[in-house]
């Protein structure tokens, strides 16, 4: 009798693993192989994580494995090891690790191949003059001259506008031919002259080339618009001439499909992207290439740090300090942690790249773990932008934009500029309050009040998604004079299409920008010049490029200045760098005013003065007086309930179990306790929040502790009563 066992991972919210006994008959799969087992009274799909030859389980209680999906690895071997370290590292189970690694489609039963698809070629001796009249089919015809390849289906009906049957009709006419391959990823045709490098990004790029073959991580600290993406395309392009694969992490879906055109143009190799706003089946294609190695480049968002690359060379992170980078439910990962331990596996460099790294990032900068590169002056011809804080005590306030900012704002489109008006918060107002008894409308499940929705007539709940009408009257006192208090988008909209007579305004928050495509069609009539003003939440602050604005108003900095975080001051910084970042990106110079109630605050101030990098290393002085990270390492433990309480007696309980932990799994005071504490926000979504943080001088220790509670939770019947969850490194408090 075969005595091969299979150790597997299954998609488990369990910190195990799972021994099967692999029949007479099939073939040993690879690590890294999808078989399927049953487990409980269904089926589900494991990867293979070893072949064993003996069990802790007597053999005759092991299961037969169902059958074997891939024979080869779908997860090679070095991701593998990466899942295994990031489920140690972030206490969570190697399953779900591992069903977020993989794309959707392989987490079910699919074959790991490159799907068979439709190519369509020019006949060289076509006379494409008949076509004179045929405008659709001209266009297709003179795309497919253009290629020398064929082409893919979808690319050509794009290039149809969607007409098939132009393209019937040239297969009719025997002026094009079809074809069926498996599908490849298409190539970027380098129609962009490069410009010539200036000596700081010249610099950067030979430092990274020379270590490309050994694991050192650099720090590109550039200035918006320095050209730190020029030096991403040099890197990847001597990547792709050698063979090797690039893989670039951005911290947005909307920033890809930018980027992605970007290379496109730059570079004359294969792209594949990896985001979530891709079909399961474009998703799984795009993965299948890179992990063949066919792809040349890939771009993605947080999950596309666990892509295996064959062939991979060098690792880009974009925007490093993107706190979108890391996961905030389930599996609490970090890409660019992630990303770091992967180019040390891997061997290879990689560039973290941002105009406000993280602290973080600036503090291993300076221990000179990783290489500090600068890009200190804008690409170009762009000058820094001119940035001015706005007291705006005592001025005259119309829906919370100064008269002063209004007149700047006028000044400079007369000028014919554009102007971008910044402010965090969607809706109208953030606050709908009783005129008689002073009654507020708030969120029935949440700690929290409601927006006031004016467009829609809605009140909503911006943790909980909850909405209702706007109410006629008072529920308190029946009074129907209510006042709306406080600004969001809309409402700042509103005041500036009064205040500037015919300007034409475009609001870019995330309820103008739901429907899919609605972000591009907003940021391609910026660009074309066709508004004037921008009005926008964060989503504007980020890596988009408006050559046009001269003028960007920030309206509220105070809220951030007084976060209950202690990374919202970094998180200030960053936002207010990025925004004013936007300003004056081509020949205009640009001007940032700011307005505030706080014009003495320091840090505020250093940051206007003296830039991101002072203002950073003062915050850093702060943490480290305060012991708090990068100057420890701290984690959470969250306890969500639905009765009050609970969820605060359950962490209570885990406090004092963990006092009685024996000193070999933790000495003693080497993991501090706080807590546990209320949330900052308690109650959200019908859910009480309580939370435990712990903190400690060595990351060993702390490990060790959540591997232990970990374990213990899972085995505590109790615990079930409530939501339960470890967030190692959290980036937010909330
Ligand atoms: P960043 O990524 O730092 O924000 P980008 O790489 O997007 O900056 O560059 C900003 C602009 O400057 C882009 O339009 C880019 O094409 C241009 N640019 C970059 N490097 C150079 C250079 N060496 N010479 C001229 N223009 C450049
Ligand atoms: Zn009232
Ligand atoms: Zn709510």
């Amino acid at each position: 009798m075969s005595g091969t066992i299979l150790r597997v991972a299954v998609p488990t919210p369990l910190t195990r693993v799972f021994d099967y006994r692999l029949p007479e008959g099939l073939d040993t799969p690879q690590p890294g192989a999808r078989v399927c087992v049953p487990f409980g009274r269904s089926e589900v799909i494991a990867v293979v994580l070893s072949i064993e030859t003996r069990s802790d389980l007597p053999k005759d209680k092991l299961r037969d494995i169902k059958s074997v999906l891939d024979q080869d690895a779908l997860l090679d071997a070095k991701t593998l090891s990466l899942l295994a370290w990031a489920s140690r590292y972030y206490v969570y189970p190697i399953g779900e690790v591992i069903a977020t690694a993989l794309p959707a489609r392989f987490r079910q039963a699919e074959p790991a191949v490159l799907p068979e698809e439709t190519y369509y070629a020019a006949v060289a001796s076509a006379d494409i003059a008949a076509l004179k009249r045929a405008k659709r089919q001209m266009q297709v015809m003179q795309y497919l001259l253009d290629h020398q390849a064929p082409v893919c289906e979808a690319e050509v009906v794009a290039v149809a506008a969607n007409n098939r049957a132009a393209i019937n009709a040239l297969l009719d006419k025997g002026m094009i031919t079809s074809l069926s391959k498996p599908w490849l990823p298409p190539c970027g045709i380098a129609e962009q002259e490069p410009p010539e490098l200036s000596d700081e990004q010249d610099t950067a790029v030979k430092a990274v080339l020379n270590a490309s073959k050994r694991f050192q991580p650099f720090l590109l600290f550039g200035v918006t618009g320095s050209g730190k993406t020029e030096v991403y395309l040099r890197l990847i392009e001597r990547m792709a001439s050698e063979g090797r694969q690039s893989l670039v992490i951005v911290p947005e879906i909307s920033l890809t499909p930018q980027l992605l055109m970007r290379f496109q143009k730059r570079l004359a190799c294969t792209i594949v992207s990896l985001h979530s706003g891709l079909h399961d089946r474009q998703r799984a294609m795009h993965w299948l290439a890179a992990v063949k190695g066919q792809a040349d480049v890939v771009i993605g968002t947080r999950s596309a740090v666990f892509t295996p690359l064959p062939k991979l060379g060098l690792i880009v992170i974009d925007e490093e300090h993107d706190a979108s980078l890391k996961q905030q439910d389930r599996f609490r990962y970090h890409a660019r942690d992630l990303a770091l331990v992967r180019a040390r596996d891997a061997n290879v460099p990689i560039v973290l790249g941002s105009a406000t790294p993280s602290f973080e990032s600036l503090h291993n900068a300076r221990r000179e773990r990783y290489h500090e590169l600068r890009l200190t002056v804008r690409a170009g011809n762009a000058s820094p932008p001119k940035i001015g804080l706005l007291d705006v005590r005592r001025r005259k306030m119309a829906d919370g934009i100064s008269e002063v900012l209004v007149a700047e704002i006028r000044r400079h489109l007369d000028a014919g500029g554009q102007a971008l008006v910044f402010i965090n918060r969607r809706g109208y107002a953030p606050v709908l309050i009783c005129a008689d008894c002073g009654a507020t409308a708030d969120c029935r499940r949440c700690d929290a009040h409601m927006t006031v929705h004016a467009a829609s007539h809605r009140l909503r709940c911006h943790h909980c998604g909850a909405e209702r009408p706007i109410p006629e009257t008072c529920e308190s006192c029946g009074s129907s004079d209510f006042d709306w208090v406080g600004q969001g988008t809309e409402r700042i909209e509103q005041a500036l299409s009064a205040a500037i007579e015919g300007a034409r305004i475009i609001r870019i928050d995330r309820d103008t920008t739901r429907r899919k495509g609605a972000l591009e069609s907003h940021l391609a009539a910026a660009h074309a010049g066709e508004a004037d003003i921008m009005v926008g939440t964060q989503m504007l602050a980020k890596g988009h490029h408006f050559p046009g604005v001269t003028m960007v108003g920030i309206l509220d900095v105070d809220r951030g200045l007084f976060g209950s975080d202690f990374r919202a001051i970094e998180q200030l910084g960053q936002l207010v760098t990025q925004v004013a970042g936007r300003a004056g990106r081509a020949e205009r110079p640009g001007e940032v005013l700011i307005q505030t109630r706080n014009p003495d605050h320091p840090l505020l101030g250093r940051l206007i003065r003296e830039g991101y990098r002072a203002f950073a290393e003062h915050a850093l002085e702060e943490r480290r007086d305060a012991l708090l990270p990068p100057y420890s390492h701290v984690a959470l433990v969250r306890a969500e309930s639905t009765h009050a309480n609970t969820g605060r007696a359950f962490l209570k309980g885990l406090v004092e179990q963990v006092r009685l932990y024996p000193e070999e799994v933790v000495p003693r005071h080497a993991v501090m306790m706080f807590g546990p504490v209320v949330a900052p926000m308690e109650r959200v979504g019908g859910r009480y929040r309580y939370q435990l943080l712990l903190q400690a001088n060595q990351r060993n220790y702390l490990n060790q502790l959540l591997l232990t509670i970990r374990h213990q939770l899972e085995a505590d019947k109790h615990a079930r009563k409530v939501r339960w969850s470890i967030d190692v490194d959290p980036v937010d408090f909330f």
